[in-house]
Parts: structure tokens; sequence; C-alpha cells
């Protein structure tokens, strides 16, 4: 008995916390909740705040994001088995692992400037039986051309617009989700890219990411 089981415990009552809230609406989205240990994700001090809905810090100025947050992104990305996607702030590999849970490990790639995060979350990764899910370590403003055409681009640290790259490696019907604004806080915008190349941008919820810091964004 013990933790494992209390922690399964606290997971179902934050999911049904969240589907309460509507943070979470779609069954499927639902059902990646309730497979990931969140506990493995966090820093082992934060294992007992694992299923509280607050980001928590991850070192090097980093936060895992709140569940809530995270539901709104994966209700607004609408996966579905097989599609591509790109995210771009792996962090501890926890989004990561539910967008996984949504489309199939081998379909997602997750780009980390930060190499000693990169490495931290393919070890959770790991833990969580979805080693199968590819992080690499660069510069996401400028997207990862090498995987691309991605059905969904989603992106967990804040950028002060949409880069051309992150547009022009979608597929026909491609979405991006992602926090966009200010550094102090941002709008969570879902773009759709048209045929004719353009995107259809939707803003939606308020947020505050931690910065997206590269090339074709803000500076360190
Ligand atoms: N999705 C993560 C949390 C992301 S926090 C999780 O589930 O835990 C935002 C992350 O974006 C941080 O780890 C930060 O180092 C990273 N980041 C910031 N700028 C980046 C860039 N240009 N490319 C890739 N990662 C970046």
């Amino acid at each position: 008995m013990g933790q494992k089981a209390d922690f399964a415990a606290e997971r179902l009552r934050m999911v049904e916390r969240l589907v309460a809230s509507r943070y979470i609406q779609d069954p499927r989205v639902r059902d990646a909740f309730l497979a990931v240990p969140r506990e493995a994700f966090v820093r082992p001090e934060d294992a007992d705040a694992a299923y509280e809905d607050v980001p928590l810090p991850i070192g090097r100025g980093q936060t895992i994001s709140a569940p809530s947050m995270i539901a709104i992104m994966l209700e607004e990305a609408r996966l579905a088995p097989g599609d591509r996607v790109l995210e771009i702030g792996t962090g501890s590999g926890y989004h990561a692992s539910l967008v996984a849970r949504l489309v199939g490990p081998q379909n997602v790639v997750s780009i980390e400037r930060i190499p000693r995060l990169a490495e931290w979350a393919r070890s959770n990764l790991a833990r969580a039986g979805l080693s199968g899910v590819t992080v690499v370590v660069g510069d996401g403003s400028l997207g990862y051309p090498e995987r691309s055409p991605y059905d969904c681009v989603m992106v967990t640290a804040g950028a002060p617009e949409i880069p051309d790259p992150w547009r022009l490696q979608l597929s026909p019907r491609g979405r991006i989700v992602a926090p966009i604004g200010p550094r102090s806080g941002q709008v969570l915008i879902v773009a759709t890219r048209k045929a004719d190349g353009s995107l259809d941008v939707r803003e939606g919820t308020p947020c505050a990411f931690v910065p997206l810091i590269g090339a074709r964004a803000w500076s360190a």
C-alpha cells in the first residue's frame, strides 16, 4: 500500500475536479490525465503537491504548468490518434506525456533549450513508460524542421508573437496552440492553417507562462 495507492487516489480526485470545473470535457483527455503519474514529473520534495492544481518549480527558474492550464491546451488542440505533434518547452516532460497518450508516443517530438532539463525529462518519460517520445535540445522558436510537418505545434512557454517557422512546419490543416503576448502575461491562441497557407487566429484564455527564449522569441 502506501505512496503508490495514495498517488492513484489523488490522481483520480484531481481529474474529477478538472471534469467538474469543465477544464476537461473530452473523455480521451480525461483518460490521458488518469494514465500519467504526475508525481514522476516533479521534484521528489514536491511529490506531495503533485496533484494540486498549481504550477511547480522544476529548477532553472522553470515550472511544470498547472494541470488545469494543460487541460485547456489539450482540449483546444483536439488531438486524434496518429496526429504528429511538436511540443516546444519540454520542461519536466509531463505535457509531452499527456500528448503521447493521445496521439501515440512515436508521434511526439518535444524540444527543450536547457540540456539538463531535456535529460531529466527523458528519464521521467522513461519512468512513466513513454520512452517512445523524442526529446531534442534546441531553440524551439525556430520549430523543428527535421520532423515536420506537424498536425499540431503546442507551445508551453510565452512568445511575443507567432514565429513564421511554426506556421511553415504545419501540415495543411495543422494548428498552433501557444501563449502569445508580453513577458508579463499572455493569451492562449489557437491558430489554424488555411488553404492559402496563412493562419486563422483565435484568442482564448489569459495565461502566464515562463518566457520562450530564442532567436525568434525573447532574449535571455
Ligand atoms: N511543458 C513543460 C513545462 C514547460 S516550462 C512541462 O510539462 O513540464 C517552459 C520550458 O520551455 C522550460 O523548460 C524552458 O527551458 C523551455 N524553453 C524556453 N525557451 C525555449 C526555446 N526557445 N526552445 C525550447 N524550449 C524553451
